[in-house]
């Protein structure tokens, strides 16, 4: 009889390794014996999120017993560090160019810091619900519609394929903020108007990196979808506020105004209003905001000075190597 003698996982952390194999890849999670199964190149990185949405589910612990797993292990997943901060985040890193997959339970502060990582979306530890009084409105939970729209920006931008056009993030962004419990979506042939989104392409850029696939025709009155890259999304609660997020990202790229810049400045407006506080005044760094709008960091700002000319941004300093883009919308 063999014995699994693989060590006990540490908690809050799990990491998973697309390997290479005569067939394609190899996917090999470094919690679990025995894994290392063969998996189509195309469909690896869905995989390996499935596998790790796996195990954060199977380990759903109390707020106060999840710590930050960076320090744990000395906040060597990134470089500068001022010390721990701020609630704890399911994040979501990858390394080696998307050869490695790594989700913890990570600390606002060490979050930030850590380059090609996203925040899951959804996760914040939210306070437990208070009981529900009689006849009252439903409160909205969990962090407000820009922050909400930032976050899912930022996670896209770390799992979907690096060439994604700009439709297509757009499109995803509206389907992962929508999308219900059992991972389905439907857009109205009215938002996808109104987003300048209503054509086939962006949907089969979308099926081609096979993040989701379409469960409707084309033709009907609206288009259906169930996302396939988006496991770790599926134990994010809340609907009502996300679907508030999707309202307000299709408001923020102001596709009324950006006709004729396209799906580009419309995603760039999208990204740069969720970093925008009420008052007009907003800033990001550089490489972030470029990774968000699937750009190189040289192409910023040219891209800026191409909104402002536009009229759609009213100022904006830095430079692709500092620390700090800073803008007035
Ligand atoms: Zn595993
Ligand atoms: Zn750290
Ligand atoms: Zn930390």
């Amino acid at each position: 009889m063999r014995l699994r003698t693989a060590c006990p996982a540490p908690p809050g952390t799990w990491t998973v390794e697309l390997r290479p194999h005569p067939d394609g890849l190899a996917l090999v999670c470094r919690q679990c014996p025995h894994t290392g199964r063969q998996v189509a190149a195309v469909s690896a990185r869905s995989a390996a999120l499935a596998h790790l949405a796996r195990h954060a589910r199977s380990d759903l612990r109390p707020p106060h017993l999840r710590t930050c797993q960076c320090r744990e292990r000395g906040c060597r997943w990134h470089p500068r560090h001022r010390g721990c901060n701020g609630p704890i985040r399911l994040l979501l890193a990858c390394e080696h160019g998307g050869r490695i997959w790594r989700l913890a339970d990570t600390c606002t502060a060490c979050a930030a810091a850590t380059d090609r990582a996203a925040v899951v979306p959804d996760t914040a530890l939210a306070p437990a619900p208070q009981p529900a009084l009689p006849r009252r409105r439903r409160r909205p939970r969990g962090p407000d519609e820009r922050t909400r729209v930032g976050d899912m920006l930022s996670y896209l931008a770390a799992t979907l394929p690096a060439d994604s056009p700009p439709s297509a993030r757009l499109l995803a962004l509206q389907c992962a903020l929508r999308v219900d419990d059992t991972l389905h979506v439907r857009l109205p042939r009215g938002v996808l108007r109104s987003l300048r989104l209503d054509a086939p392409q962006p949907w089969r850029d979308l099926e081609q990196a096979n993040w989701l696939r379409t469960v409707t025709p084309s033709a009907s009155r609206g288009i259906t979808a169930r996302l396939l890259d988006a496991a770790l999304l599926s134990q994010a609660p809340a609907r009502p506020d996300r679907c508030r997020a999707a309202d307000c990202a299709l408001r923020m790229s102001r596709p009324s105004r950006t006709g004729a810049g396209g799906p580009l400045q419309q995603l760039t407006l999208t990204c740069l209003g969720a970093h925008t506080d009420p008052s007009g005044s907003g800033w990001g760094e550089p490489d972030r905001m470029a990774r968000a709008c699937g750009l190189s960091l040289e192409q910023l700002p040219a891209l800026f000075d191409q909104l402002a000319t536009a009229g759609l941004l009213a100022a904006w300093r830095g430079c692709p190597n500092a620390e700090n883009l800073y803008w007035t919308l």
